[in-house]
């Protein structure tokens, strides 16, 4: 219990166990005991508690000692049942708020402690139905005060849990949405907002897989723009990220639900097309193609007109793993440049001497 709770019960008590007192004309010894107990023990205790190092512990002590003196109080002065009630009621709350059920026999212990050493000392003074009104008005009102103290605290820590709560949710809500921002950025490509080619290293394997579980066959187109340097060079490097930008929004604008658009690297393009034959992925990167080429970048008065090429490879025939698939879409690429751009390849045995050519030419990994 609080300091201002403590003070404000105890205080009551005193009005309502003098009350008492002044009805059945008690000795100045008992009024002396009275001020002792309800007005200077209660800050004793207090400070107590508060100077204590295990102040949870402090408080168990001081309540079992509440406890005690109340047992003394309501057997050495024959308190009406209303003060004993109110006390032991009292008591009752305080123990369970803190201890749950097990207060209750600890605080039962207590106070019949005190009353069973009042009547050792042969001082039992016996059990009195009631006082005069105003004594039992007043340990009325201590009682409903001191509930009403208690709720008010019990209502105080809801709102205040409450509104943790509250600030801890909106917490996580921003750190889910950082998460997401940050995935976001490692995953996706700034310019373009396609998934990048890291995402392309996680999505691959596991389209694979799909692929391989369900039997079905899986196309990748790698799509690159002809001549791009020269757009570059010739209108600027702002125009060429326009440029890219407009293929990235026509590869994604076209794209069905289940395939997936990539920035590969600088003008190169990569789409995933789950269970799609080679037939049917060359339908749709000739449809790519001819959609770019129909749909110029618009610059003041002119156009600028780009071509695209397109390399093709399928899981299984091509590739059995991602490596191999992307080395076979990408030596089909070569040999779309080297046929003179502007259209698709799928990757077959004549491709596979070009990539080799270009191997050892390159002397590198890679086939182009
Ligand atoms: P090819 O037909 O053989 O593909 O020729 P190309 O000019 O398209 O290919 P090359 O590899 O010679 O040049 C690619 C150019 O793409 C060079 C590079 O400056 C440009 N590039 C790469 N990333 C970006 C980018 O983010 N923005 C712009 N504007 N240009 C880029
Ligand atoms: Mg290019
Ligand atoms: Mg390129």
């Amino acid at each position: 219990m609080n300091r201002r709770n403590r003070g404000i019960f105890y205080v009551l008590l005193f009005l309502a166990v003098g009350s008492h007192l002044a009805v059945v004309g008690a000795s100045f010894t008992a009024w002396a005991l009275l001020a002792l107990q309800f007005l200077l023990y209660p800050q004793f205790a207090y400070f107590a508690a508060v100077r204590s190092e295990d102040q949870r512990k402090a408080e168990h002590r001081n309540q079992l000692l509440d406890g005690f003196w109340a047992g003394c109080w309501m057997a050495g002065l024959g308190f009406p049942l209303w003060i004993s009630f109110t006390m032991f009621a009292g008591a009752c709350l305080h123990m369970v708020v803190f201890y749950g059920l097990r207060g209750l026999p600890m605080v039962l212990g207590a106070m019949g402690l005190g009353a069973g050493m009042v009547a050792l000392t042969g001082n039992w003074s016996g059990t009195h139905f009631d006082t005069d009104l105003r004594t039992t008005a007043l340990s009325m009102v201590s009682l409903t005060l001191f509930f009403v103290t208690y709720a008010l605290d019990g209502y105080r820590r809801a709102m205040y849990q409450h509104a943790s709560e509250m600030k801890l949710r909106a917490q996580v809500e921003e750190i889910k949405a950082l998460q997401a921002r940050l995935y976001e950025q490692t995953m996706c490509d700034p310019l373009t907002g396609l998934f990048n080619r890291r995402h392309l290293e996680k999505a691959l394997p596991s389209a694979i897989e799909s692929a391989q579980a369900e039997g079905h066959e899986l196309a990748l187109l790698i799509v690159d723009i002809d001549h791009f340097k020269n757009v570059n060079d010739r209108y600027g490097h702002d125009v060429g990220d326009e440029v890219l930008k407009s293929v990235a929004s026509i590869m994604q604008t076209a794209a069905q639900p289940e395939e997936l658009v990539y920035r590969y690297g600088g003008e190169e393009f990569v789409i995933l097309l789950p269970g799609c034959t080679a037939d049917a992925a060359m339908r749709r990167a000739e449809q790519l193609r001819s959609q770019f080429l129909q749909t110029p970048l618009v610059l003041g008065e002119g156009a600028i007109h780009g071509t695209l090429s397109c390399g093709i490879s399928v899981y299984p025939t091509h590739g059995a793993n991602a490596r191999e698939l992307l080395r076979s879409a990408d030596a089909a690429l070569y040999r779309a440049k080297a046929k003179g751009r502007n259209r698709s390849e799928i990757f077959g045995a004549s491709t596979v001497e070009f990539g080799r050519q270009a191997t050892a030419e390159t002397g590198q990994g890679q086939v182009r």
